[in-house]
């Protein structure tokens, strides 16, 4: 069971992570794309951190509001599509005051849901769902055998990590990379990268 305190906890280090992390995705960004990602993580997730002093009545109002702040101070492709997620992560949060691994898991999959429908990107188009497709199955395969929370997180991280490797060979189909067309292959994409450290950074968090 996660508790709001554990979700504060969260989006306070995914901003240190971006911030972190900053320079390696831009370095990714700057391959096949405009080289903002980095910048554009670590702003809109600092923005977020600006958000943990105040007062939220439960974790879905935080997170939605972590969503909206996102939207408004990321742009790009990124800031919806991360936006998004975290709007829908909170939908099936709310009202509850603790978090279980099962009530995580339809939250998470609502979350990428929300990413799909936004970017109506497929399995293999080298975008950050080719991260959060595996990671998704692998929470849920974690938590059917018994895993809580943040054991199961960690699974979703490595897979999320596989998921992120395996977009190095990828043509990519969708966003910027794609006006490369076969020069976008042998880079990984920098948003799959973003997405395993947002999962690796739920993983040292939720619990
Ligand atoms: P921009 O491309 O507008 O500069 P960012 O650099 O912040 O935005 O984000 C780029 C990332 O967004 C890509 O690496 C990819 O993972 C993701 N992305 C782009 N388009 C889509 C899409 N249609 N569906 C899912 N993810 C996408
Ligand atoms: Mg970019
Ligand atoms: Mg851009």
């Amino acid at each position: 069971m996660a508790t709001q305190d554990r979700f504060v906890e969260w989006l306070g280090d995914l901003a240190q992570t971006m911030a972190e992390s900053q320079e390696h995705l831009t370095e990714l960004d700057s391959a096949i794309g405009d080289a903002d990602h980095g910048s554009n993580m670590a702003r809109g997730t600092a923005a977020v951190a600006e958000l943990l002093d105040g007062e939220f009545p439960d974790t879905a109002s935080l997170l939605k509001k972590a969503g909206m702040t996102l939207v408004s101070t990321v742009g790009g492709a990124s800031g919806p599509l991360y936006g998004t997620f975290f709007i829908r992560l909170a939908g099936p949060l709310a009202g509850k005051s603790d978090v279980s691994a099962a009530e995580l898991g339809a939250a998470l999959r609502a979350g990428v849901d929300g990413v799909l429908q936004r970017g109506k990107a497929e399995p293999g188009d080298k975008t950050m769902y080719d991260a959060w497709a595996p990671a998704l199955a692998a929470y849920d395969e974690a938590v059917t055998g018994g895993s809580d929370l943040g054991p199961a997180l960690g699974a979703a991280a490595k897979a999320a990590a596989e998921g992120r490797d395996a977009t190095g060979p990828l043509v990519a189909r969708k966003g910027r990379a794609s006006y490369l067309g076969e020069r976008s292959a042998g880079h990984i994409d920098p948003g799959a990268a973003s997405t395993t450290l947002l999962l690796e950074s739920a993983a040292r968090t939720l619990r």
